[in-house]
């Protein structure tokens, strides 16, 4: 069984991972590993300063996970600020408030959600995988579940429905996460996918 050390710590994104990896043994992040600073300005070189620095904390192999919603009509904002758009300590209510507020009277709400994951290596090889969902972002919030701005996402490939409505195994058939995440297990699965795994 292949093991991999999560380099996030959020749980949704957690859960998410955990319930997409059968067959794979997830860690989770170690506490005593400080926060990384994300400083970069794409998704996947993000992801990669986590993985890196929990690939070397942890001297196993690590998977980080870097998202975020790009909406078209907004030049891609909130896209790699996602997580801090209205602020530094803003919740997903306040990101979520501050865009339905720019939104407000647009009649392009195209959107897309991103996920880039990076697999680690401790001697510094790596590996990403690109996963995308379409949709819009909807009038108002709609729905309990999920994370972030799931209350706002429509995906185009459902039933009008936002991802705050879907169940968790709904949201793993189609999200931006579980397309990245399929791509990384046939990797996995590849003869170059063990050779990556054999430390
Ligand atoms: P990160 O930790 O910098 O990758 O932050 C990603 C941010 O993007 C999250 O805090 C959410 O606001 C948003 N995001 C990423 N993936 C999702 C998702 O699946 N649903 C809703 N929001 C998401």
């Amino acid at each position: 069984m292949q093991t991999l050390v999560l380099a996030t710590t959020n749980r949704y994104k957690v859960e998410e991972i955990r319930r997409a990896l059968v067959g794979f043994n997830v860690l989770p992040r170690p506490a005593s590993l400080g926060q990384v600073v994300e400083t970069e300005e794409t998704f996947e070189g993000n992801a990669l300063v986590k993985a890196i620095a929990v690939a070397q904390g942890t001297t196993a192999i690590s998977l980080a996970d870097d998202s975020g919603v790009v909406v078209a009509a907004l030049d891609g904002a909130p896209g790699v600020h996602s997580a801090r758009f209205a602020g530094e300590e803003a919740t997903d209510l306040d990101n979520v408030e501050k865009l339905l507020r720019l939104m407000d009277g647009v009649q392009d709400r195209s959107a897309y959600f991103v996920c880039v994951l990076v697999l680690c290596r401790p001697d510094g090889k790596w590996l990403s995988f690109e996963g995308r969902v379409d949709g819009r972002i909807s009038m108002e919030a709609v729905g309990a579940n999920g994370f972030g701005y799931d209350p706002i996402f429509i995906p185009s490939d459902g039933d009008g429905r936002s991802f705050g409505e879907f169940s968790l195994d709904e949201k793993n058939h189609i999200s931006h996460r579980a397309v990245a995440i399929r791509k990384m297990v046939e990797f996995v699965n590849s003869p170059e996918g063990l050779e990556f795994f054999h430390l």
